[in-house]
């Protein structure tokens, strides 16, 4: 039987570990060709390509610093070389700082907007000419964006960068018959969510949800692979928030 996503090639940053070694898995498991991206963390990347072929799909680890224009282009280059083409790009590398406004330092705000937003804005410049015609692009944001909450200014200043960019490439890449939407999870059990959080503080978090828990990796894969769906095809520019209510 054919699968929904046969023969198309996938980028996703950042998906050594959390959400997007989800995502790289439930885009192979669904067809996809998938470039596993990542920085620091080779053995897992490594890890999660492993998994993907023992399944019977088809992956590639590339190491690259997604916040450097030159290694952006590396990572389509490499993807471009083994699987001749890119589909679908999904922008998940992140990091978080949670500090107040008036205790974050310079190179911690510097680290985030660097990260976080300059990783989408050369990962859409590439896909610009390089994304195939039909294309699919989703941006991971964050709730945050829609919630004033304390500790998060600059990681929410640069996911609402991360918005804005991802809508107004909907725009231009639209004529190509490409899609671009944005993603934003509540609170996910990763390591950027748990990281120096108490029991209390998850289980008030997990209180925010509708279901009175936080949500886990494989609720926001399933509406990436949505999205990057045939089906999807008239939704673009969009900013779906899969929180189980959160905001
Ligand atoms: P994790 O911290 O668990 O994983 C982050 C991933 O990003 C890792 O694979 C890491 O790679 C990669 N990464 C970080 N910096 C770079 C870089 N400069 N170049 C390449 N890769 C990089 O995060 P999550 O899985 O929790 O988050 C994924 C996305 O979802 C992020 O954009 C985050 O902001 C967003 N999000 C997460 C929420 C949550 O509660 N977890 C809630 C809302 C949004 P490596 O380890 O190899 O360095």
């Amino acid at each position: 039987m054919t699968k929904p996503l046969q023969d198309k090639v996938a980028i996703v940053t950042g998906a050594s570990r959390g959400i997007g070694a989800e995502i790289a898995r439930t885009l192979a498991g669904a067809g996809a060709k998938v470039v596993v991206n990542y920085l620091g963390s080779r053995k897992a990347a490594e890890a999660v390509c492993t998994g993907i072929m023992q399944s019977g799909g088809e992956s590639l680890a590339v190491k690259a610093d997604v916040s450097n224009s030159a290694e952006m282009r590396q990572l389509f280059d490499a993807a471009i070389e083994r699987f001749s083409c890119v589909d679908i790009l999904v922008n998940n590398a992140g990091v978080l700082v949670s500090r107040s406004i008036a205790d974050i330092r310079d190179e911690e705000f510097d680290r985030v907007l660097n990260v976080n937003i300059k990783s989408v804005f050369y990962a859409l410049r590439e896909a610009s000419t390089r994304l195939a015609d039909g294309g699919r692009v989703v941006s991971l944001s964050s709730t945050v964006t829609r919630l004033m909450l304390p500790n998060y200014g600059a990681y929410a200043a640069s996911k609402g960068a991360v918005e804005q960019l991802t809508r107004v490439f909907a725009r231009e890449a639209g004529a190509r018959g490409i899609t671009a939407n944005i993603v934003s999870p509540g609170p996910v059990n990763t390591e950027m969510f748990t990281t120096g959080k108490s029991e209390e503080t998850i289980k008030r978090m997990a209180g925010m949800s509708f279901a009175g828990r936080i949500g886990e990796p494989e609720d926001i894969a399933r509406v990436v692979l949505f999205l990057v769906s045939d089906g999807a095809g008239w939704v673009t520019g969009q900013n779906i928030s899969v929180s189980g209510g959160v905001a």
